[in-house]
């Protein structure tokens, strides 16, 4: 009955977790839930302030396909500042969320059969698009190397097919930051295969010393014409809800995302745009240093208690606000009938003790665990306490 293309696709795993708390919660549970991608916060003021000026002036109309001119222009001044590149408005398209710019760069850049090299685990949505696109996602493993995948491993992966390359970082949903190094042997590669590079900066507002998030174009800055940065203020200024990110690449790139965006959802929400640039022209920054403040406090802390795990090694943590655990030395030792067999058994574990967390297998690793630290602090802190009851009590 419905077309094929559905069958490439299930509802995203993150979104079901979310979901399989919210059941649990409304059936009169008490759950902490630990699966959120984003930092329960209040809104920046000049976000506020902005939405509620934008109102009051009766902004209702549609806007730019990609967005109000001014926004692209301080989008493209910001990315020129970080990166020490010129860009200019035209080669920035603002979308409804970091989601729809990824959507947009699969779906311009794509033929079908395609190749994607997608480093893994990987956030569950980049293999979904680059299918929808069809294309074919082709997964490099990332365990052995503290996930930031080899060079070496990424090249061995490409084949005449390979179009492009999807680098997130900082990573969700491992908090890895890649290294300057890696960036650099990744922009290589891409310019001796002819390759783009779609590089998902969402989290780059959230390092944590001594890491530092690099950007691919100030360390191959010859990488410009084959690079679509994406990235969004969902995260960044802790207003997933109100749906603004953002794609920017070369002139033709954009121009059909412009013509893509024309006959899927025009532009992102007016009000929301406008409230993004009241943030930009009125805030000094400081909405931002206690938001990332609060997330030193948090990961201080979650690491603190995570300490105390006997058989699973303490999460990366370097960046984003996601603890990954490698769950695979406690799922490997049990010989008992209840001993978890995957990640999934130990999140059903979790939920019937009263804490949501996301299995790997949303993340093609069925060993793996994502807790979230932008839940509130008081709960943080008892999800994970409790966390290391249920994963210490299996032996
Ligand atoms: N990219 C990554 C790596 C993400 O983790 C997310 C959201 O979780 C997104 C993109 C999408 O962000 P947005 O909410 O702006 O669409």
């Amino acid at each position: 009955m419905l077309a094929q293309r559905t069958r490439l696709i299930a509802t995203s795993g993150t979104a079901n977790a979310r979901a399989a708390a919210a059941t649990a919660a409304a059936g009169g549970k008490q759950i902490i839930d630990l699966t959120s991608g984003e930092i329960w916060a209040d809104l920046a003021p000049a976000i506020r302030d902005g939405a509620i000026a934008a109102i009051n002036r009766g902004e209702n109309r549609y806007t730019d396909t990609i967005g109000l001119t001014k926004l692209r222009f301080k989008v493209a001044q910001a990315l020129s500042s970080r990166t020490e590149i010129e860009w200019t408005a035209d080669e920035v398209a603002i979308t409804a969320g970091a989601k729809q710019a990824l959507f947009d760069a699969a779906m311009v850049l794509l033929n079908p059969g395609d190749e994607v090299i997608v480093p893994s685990p990987y956030w569950t949505t980049f293999p979904a698009q680059v299918l929808l696109a069809g294309g074919k996602p082709v997964f490099v493993d990332s365990h052995d190397s503290g996930f930031v995948p080899r060079v070496q491993a990424i090249a061995a992966a490409i084949t005449p097919a390979t179009r492009a390359i999807i680098i997130n970082t900082p990573n969700n949903p491992t908090g890895a930051v890649y290294d300057r190094s890696t960036l650099a042997g990744i922009a290589e590669l891409a310019m001796a295969r002819d390759l783009w590079v779609i590089y998902d900066e969402c989290y780059a507002a959230f390092t944590y010393p001594p890491h530092e998030h690099s950007h691919i174009l100030r360390v191959a800055p010859q990488m410009r014409n084959r690079t679509i940065v994406v990235n969004a203020f969902s995260k960044q200024l802790a207003m997933t809800g109100w749906r603004i990110g953002y794609l920017a690449g070369p002139a033709a790139v954009i121009k059909a995302a412009k013509a893509l965006q024309s006959h899927t959802t025009s532009n992102p929400n007016v009000i929301a745009q406008h409230a993004v640039i009241a943030h930009l022209e009125n805030s000094d920054g400081t909405y931002e240093r206690a938001l990332h403040a609060r997330l030193v406090t948090a990961r201080r802390l979650g690491l603190e208690i995570l300490q105390s795990l006997d058989k699973v090694a303490a999460p990366r943590a370097e960046g984003g606000f996601y603890f990954y655990l490698d769950l695979a030395p406690l799922l490997q030792g049990g010989q008992s009938a209840e001993h978890p067999r995957d990640a999934d058994d130990v999140v059903a574990a979790l939920l019937a003790a009263g804490v949501a967390a996301v299995s790997g297998t949303a993340f093609g690793d069925p060993y793996g665990l994502r807790v979230s630290y932008g839940a509130p602090i008081e709960h943080l802190e008892s999800g994970l306490r409790r966390l290391v009851d249920v994963l210490n009590a299996w032996q």
